[in-house]
Parts: C-alpha cells; structure tokens; sequence
C-alpha cells in the first residue's frame, strides 16, 4: 500500500518542525527516515500512524486520504522503541490483544497468534510473561502484535535502540525478512546510519524537519547530495 504525505506540516504551538513535506513511500518498500535527534523523524511517523493530527497537508493510504481517521481505523503496526508489552497478559495475550480488542472469536484469535508467532520464530514462549523474555524476544513480540492484523503499512520508530548490539543485528535481518515475506509498506525512523543502508530499499535523510535527500543505500552512499548528507553517512567527500 503506497503511503504518500503531500504538504504535511505539523506545528507544536508556534514552533514549527515540519514545513510543506513531500514523501511517497511506494507498495512493498520499506523506506528510513534517517537524522539526527530531534530532526522530526517522530513527528512525522506519529502523523502516519495517526497520533498527531497534520497542521497542514494530507496523508494517503492508496488513494484513501487517512488524515482524518484515528490511528485505530487506519490499519497500521507500530512498533516503537519502548516495547509496551502487557506486563500481566501472557506472550500469546499480547499477540492477540488486537484482535480481542476487535471482538475477534476465540477459535480465530489462537489460530492467528499461532501463525505470526511461527513468522517471528516464538511459538515456544506463548505461555510466558513479558518480564520473562530478553530484549530480543520481547521485541518479536511486539512485531508479531503489530503485524496480527495484517496492517496495510508497518511503521516502526527506533525499534531496536535498546537491544545489545549482537540481537541488534539479529534482529535487522529478521524485521528485513519479515518485512519481504509479508510485502508490507514499512517505514522504519532509525538516528543509525548502519542501520538504514542494512535494512531499507530507499533512505531519506532528514535535517531540521527538511528530507535532504531521497535515494537508495548505494545512490546516497556514492553520491552524497550534501556535505550534511556525506558527513551524517560517514563518508565525507
Ligand atoms: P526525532 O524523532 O527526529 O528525534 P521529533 O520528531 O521527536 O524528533 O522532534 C522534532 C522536534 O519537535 C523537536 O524539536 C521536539 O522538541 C519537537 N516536538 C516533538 N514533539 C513535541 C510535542 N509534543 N510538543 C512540542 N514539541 C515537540
Ligand atoms: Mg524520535
């Protein structure tokens, strides 16, 4: 599902952090928004995924204008750093919570928690709690939660900022792959340039609330628009 952002502006008060962006994001891509803290990489997956409300500008989903629709009607994952599972529900309780939520029967709760829970490779920690798991396991947790509904769009906002650095590689081959074999449209906002060239098909890197330039990995490496966009990828020219 394309996801196109056309003129979006958000404010806070009077300060203004994104002015008149345009990103289109194509079906089945999964795009970074790479920049330094505080650039506006939240703000505007926040707007994606309907928690902020644009000060200006439409959003689309297809050919679908989801500006108006709260974050629970437009069909989204969201994975973010804190992993926000349900300290008392059980893995398989977490993973199903949406569609209980939904009013889901029983019977097609576990037969759909069972299948994502084989995609993220965790079919044998169903009956246990959060703070039984390391890192890594919660965090395909939280992917299977996100993904049970079949969103139409994955949107995940520094997902892996607080694993240790071995199950951070791990796990950005395994979101990489899940993401391929779902063809889900994914953004993923990472500060971590590794990060963005391992795992997405395009990057756009952001400054002061502006894409500075939009490319693939390999594009933005060899020829990098900006001294900004040289230095933030450690390649100075
Ligand atoms: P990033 O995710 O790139 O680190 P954010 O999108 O979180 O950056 O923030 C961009 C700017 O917007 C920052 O200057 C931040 O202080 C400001 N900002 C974000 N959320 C709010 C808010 N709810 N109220 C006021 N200012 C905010
Ligand atoms: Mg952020």
């Amino acid at each position: 599902m394309r996801i196109l952002l056309d003129n979006f502006s958000k404010s806070f008060g009077s300060t203004k952090v994104i002015e008149n962006m345009r990103l289109e994001v194509a079906g089945g891509e999964m795009l970074a928004l790479l920049g330094p803290s505080g650039c506006g990489k939240s703000t505007t997956l926040f707007a994606v995924c309907g928690i902020h409300r644009p000060t200006g500008g439409r959003i689309f989903f297809g050919d679908r204008d989801v500006t108006d629709l709260p974050s629970q009607a437009r069909n989204v994952g969201v994975v973010f750093q804190s992993y926000a599972l349900y300290p008392h529900m059980t893995v398989a309780e977490n993973i199903g919570f949406p569609l209980k939520v939904k009013g889901a029967p029983a019977a097609e709760i576990r037969k759909e928690v069972d299948r994502i829970a084989a995609l993220v490779q965790i079919g044998k920690l169903m009956d246990r709690r959060p703070s039984e798991l390391s890192g890594g396991q919660q965090q395909r947790v939280a992917l299977a939660r996100a993904l049970i509904r079949k969103p139409d769009v994955l949107l995940l906002d520094e997902p892996l900022a607080n694993l240790d650095a071995k199950l951070r590689l791990e796990m950005r081959s395994e979101i990489r792959r899940l993401q391929r074999e779902t063809g889900i449209t994914a953004i993923l906002v990472t500060h971590d340039q590794v990060e963005a060239m391992s795992m997405c098909d395009r990057i756009a890197i952001m400054k002061e609330g502006e894409i500075v330039q939009i490319a693939t990995p390999a594009e933005m490496y060899n020829n990098p628009k900006t001294a900004f966009v040289a230095g933030f990828l450690g390649n100075p020219p």
